[in-house]
């Protein structure tokens, strides 16, 4: 089998990195991210594109900066998000579109500097109605299918709750009616396995939506544009998926008169292979003839939770200054964690993996390749109290700069109360 090899940093990036900083730590490219950002900003449309970055992929303020740097704008998923965003992000309120699953009881203070806000749910318009009378709004439409690599991230379909669910629309136009809303755009986002056909059906549905509520200009049919982190894993193919959709609009505006802009809102997409966690092997077990060889890093759940949560697979690449010995083995790879699913090989479900990696011995590094998205933001941060990874960018120049501080074991603890026993 073919072993997976670094996607965009060298031997020598790693032990500058390592040696100048240390391990465990976050690693993203600049370059790479402005490479995804082009590829979302050429996604195939007929009347306009906007492309939004969901941020909680990765909201690091840096990580936002070079998304806005170039002409990225953002999704949020939660009021914290919308305030990150414009405290360190350097985005303006009217550059960001909430779409959330808890409604806020602070929301005046951003819609009137311009938020958009995204209905996910009837109660939701009705709370936003009862605030911003005759206010602009976007509803998010559960379109009846989805699409997931795995149950636990497909989000649309009966089984989903996010979104109105379609069957309802007559009830959205009573509280647009009742409110005086003003519904500029429909949305949809089923989720993260982008299967092209899927992809297209949804996208046919979101323009009837646009076709019944006639103030409709915007169609927004989110993110969920899956990437191949393993040499095994295939990636979306923006141009493909998006070329069919194009001619939708193209012939929504002949059968309506009306020019639908795009907009479309990855995650995963423009940050996931973007990222690497340097990590270095702490130790090696084996359980005996009939067992496993394992090789545990010095890092776990704790800053990668996907191949727990999902059964998800990330590349590992050895990397060591000493002669390797030229020889393949199978391990069960191990975060540090003490928790039997602190598991990097698992299959969905949990059961043990192992993975053909070079021959390792301890102190060598271990890359953690496909990191950029769900890792840093989404963790059993502090589990263990392992303090959170530091994070490191690479400019475009080669520079190495640190982008978030190592956690000190105190930052852990500060919010406690300790009262007298
Ligand atoms: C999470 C999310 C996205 C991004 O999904 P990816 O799979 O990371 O592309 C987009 N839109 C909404 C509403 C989301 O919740």
């Amino acid at each position: 089998m073919e072993l997976e090899r670094l996607k965009f940093l060298n031997e020598e990036d790693i032990f500058e990195i390592a040696e100048k900083f240390q391990t465990p730590i976050h690693v993203y490219g600049e370059t790479e991210i402005e490479k995804k950002c082009q590829e979302a900003l050429n996604f195939p449309n007929e009347f306009g594109l906007i492309v939004r970055y969901a941020m909680k992929a990765n909201p690091n303020s840096t990580i936002l900066k070079i998304m806005k740097k170039n002409g990225i704008l953002i999704d949020a998923s939660s009021i914290f998000e919308v305030e990150r965003a414009i405290q360190i992000g350097g985005y303006q309120a009217n550059q960001i579109m909430l779409t959330a699953q808890e409604f806020p009881n602070n929301l005046d203070k951003y819609i009137n500097q311009g938020l958009h806000f995204n209905a996910c749910s009837l109660y939701q318009i009705e709370e936003f109605g009862k605030k911003f009378q005759g206010h602009e709004i976007s509803v998010r439409i559960n379109p009846g299918l989805g699409s997931g690599a795995t149950k636990k991230t497909d989000v649309g379909g009966t089984s989903s709750a996010f979104g109105i669910w379609h069957e309802y629309i007559d009830k959205v136009l009573e509280l647009q009616k009742k409110y005086n809303l003003k519904i500029t755009k429909v949305h949809t986002h089923i989720g993260s396995g982008s299967d092209p056909e899927v992809w297209k059906a949804v996208a046919k549905y979101t323009l009837e939506y646009a076709e019944i509520f006639k103030e409709v200009h915007t169609v927004s049919l989110g993110g969920g544009y899956k990437v191949g982190r393993m040499l095994d894993e295939k990636s979306t193919d923006l141009q493909k998926i998006g070329q069919p959709a194009k001619e939708l609009f193209k012939e929504f505006y002949e059968k309506h008169g009306r020019k639908l802009k795009l907009e479309i809102e990855p995650g995963t997409y423009l940050i996931a292979l973007c990222g690497v966690i340097l990590t270095r092997v702490m130790d090696k077990i084996d359980t005996g003839k009939n067992g496993y060889e394992f090789i545990k890093l010095d890092t776990g759940m704790d800053s990668n939770t996907r191949p727990s949560l999902y059964g998800s697979r990330h590349p590992f690449i050895l990397v060591t200054k000493r002669k390797k010995t030229g020889n393949k083995k199978n391990y069960v790879v191990v975060g540090h964690c003490c928790e039997s699913g602190d598991l990097f090989t698992q299959k969905m479900g949990g059961d043990i993996d192992t993975r053909e990696i070079e021959e390792a011995e301890i102190n060598d590094y271990l890359v953690m390749e496909g990191t950029g998205a769900y890792c840093s933001g989404m963790s059993t941060k502090n589990y263990n109290s392992y303090p959170e990874l530091p994070e490191v960018l690479v400019r475009k120049n080669g520079d190495k700069v640190l982008i978030r501080k190592h956690q000190e074991v105190s930052q852990i603890y500060q919010n406690e109360i300790s009262i007298d026993i």
